[in-house]
């Protein structure tokens, strides 16, 4: 059965997420409560209803509760975002997404039970600015506070050479996951398994020890 989404909020962040879910043939629910937005996706989400969403007995008319995934995009305005993820949480909806402006928001929306918390604009910097580093650098992915994965080609300084050659786990702490060739992903790669020019490494580790590796391995 096809999942059903609601997206609230249509600035630039949730009208792409919601323009991508529909592109994906997802069921809908657009809310905002600017009529002008709402017009703008009338033909492109199932739903496209003007709500505010800091309105309990609203929500649960449109039938939020029985969403399989809601996403708040609500931008400047942190008590409408708050206010609206308390309600999902009371409601008991079963997959909460939210963004968040700032560090302080995210705490406050990780204590509400939010499910998940996005901070679009700080992760893209993060990533931009690794590739920035080196372009060999391709991706770029927070675990936590202190864990990244990040995706590199590889370098030259690391074609024609083995994992047992680089020696990457004992001289900065990292493991190589997993290494896409010809478009092939072969996870846990053997360490004697030679590196190809055309070879993608995905590496893990703490930011610390990436960091190394960034700058001794990869770094143009
Ligand atoms: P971006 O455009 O980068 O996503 P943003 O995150 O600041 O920027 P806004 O342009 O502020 O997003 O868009 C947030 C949307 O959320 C607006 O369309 C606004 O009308 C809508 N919104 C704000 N408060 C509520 C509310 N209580 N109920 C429903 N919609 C709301």
């Amino acid at each position: 059965m096809k999942q059903e989404y609601a997206v609230i909020g249509l600035g630039r962040f949730g009208g792409s997420i919601c323009r991508e879910l529909c592109q994906e043939g997802m069921k809908v629910l657009a809310i905002d409560q600017d009529e002008q937005r709402i017009n703008e996706f009338k033909n492109i989400a199932t739903y496209a209803v003007i709500a505010d969403s800091t309105d309990e007995k609203t929500l649960l008319e449109l039938g939020i509760q029985n969403m399989d995934h809601v996403i708040v995009a609500i931008g400047d305005n942190i008590q409408a975002s708050i206010l609206t993820t308390v309600i999902l949480t009371e409601l008991g909806v079963k997959k909460i997404t939210v963004k968040a402006q700032n560090d302080y928001h995210e705490k406050i929306l990780n204590k509400i039970g939010a499910h998940q918390v996005v901070h679009p604009e700080r992760d893209m910097g993060r990533r931009i600015a690794h590739s920035l580093i080196s372009s060999n650098i391709l991706d770029y992915l927070d675990l936590s506070d202190e864990h990244s994965i990040i995706e590199v080609m590889a370098s030259r300084k690391m074609v024609g050479k083995t994992l047992i050659d680089l020696d990457v786990r004992a001289k900065y702490g990292c493991n190589v996951v997993a290494i896409k060739h010809n478009n092939q992903i072969n996870v846990s790669p053997r360490a004697d398994l030679l590196i190809e020019g055309d070879d993608i490494l995905i590496v893990i580790g703490s930011n610390k020890d990436l960091a190394r590796f960034e700058k001794e391995l990869i770094a143009d």
